[in-house]
């Protein structure tokens, strides 16, 4: 497994980040290259959300992706990597590269509100890692979602017929996403990663939130327009 997860991989800078008990390792598949410290707020959003999710042990491999890796909409998506040595599920992320190129500027100096779209997407890509783990989250040899062993739930509609926005993984994540990014951010800022001014946590303004809502129906409609997703279980948060 280990000889698979790194083999073809552009691990950036050789850098391999260990997690407490577990492991963040990066694979950059993307045409940005990224600095050290980029490296270090990814390992320390990751490290940060494993704490809150009480799941250190479990290794999380970062896939840096150009756009066309992802759907356009989509920022990231979780996947499993079977279990380790140690009999604990090791999971990915895909990240869109933008949305980590977008948190530096040349300087090196921190943008406020990318950092909290990326500390955001961490979070919510994290919380389906622990359903993986959990065994909250499966797929059976069909491909069909099932959330904690079942199929359907209770008005006995398949999970993957569900609207993306209104099934029960994507519910846990999304309501996590934000308590878990501000305990990351406020992590990134005491280490001295960020300064408190590039990690100023702000909540998104009446006007944010009314287009976030309207994005989150047009994505939606279109769902609906195509049936379901599919098995991604992406972020369509942006
Ligand atoms: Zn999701």
């Amino acid at each position: 497994m280990e000889d698979k997860l790194e083999s073809g991989s552009n691990l950036i800078a050789n850098i391999r980040h260990e997690v407490y008990g577990g492991k963040v390792t990066f694979k950059n598949t993307s045409s940005h290259k990224f600095s050290e410290k980029d490296i270090s707020i990814v390992t320390s959003l990751v490290r940060s959300n494993l704490s809150s999710l009480m799941m250190e042990d479990t290794d999380i491999r970062i896939d840096l992706t150009n756009a066309s890796s992802l759907g356009v909409k989509t920022q990231g998506e979780a996947f499993t990597l079977g279990t380790n040595e140690h009999g604990v599920v090791q999971c990915g992320i895909f990240l869109k590269a933008k949305m980590l190129r977008d948190v530096l500027d040349d300087s090196g100096k921190a943008d406020r509100r990318a950092i909290i779209e990326l500390a955001e997407l961490i979070a919510h890509e994290l919380v389906h890692c622990k359903q993986y783990r959990e065994n909250w989250l499966t797929v059976d040899k069909y491909g069909y979602s099932l959330w904690k062993g079942e199929l359907q739930d209770a008005k006995g509609r398949y999970f993957d017929d569900i609207q993306y926005r209104k099934r029960p993984w994507e519910v846990m994540a999304f309501a996590a996403q934000k308590s878990l990014a501000k305990s990351a951010i406020q992590d990134l800022i005491g280490q001295s990663i960020i300064s408190a001014e590039e990690g100023e946590y702000i909540p998104k303004t009446d006007a944010e939130k009314a287009a976030a809502a309207l994005r989150a129906i047009r994505v939606a409609e279109r769902e609906k327009k195509n049936g379901s997703a599919g098995l991604g279980f992406g972020a369509d948060i942006k």
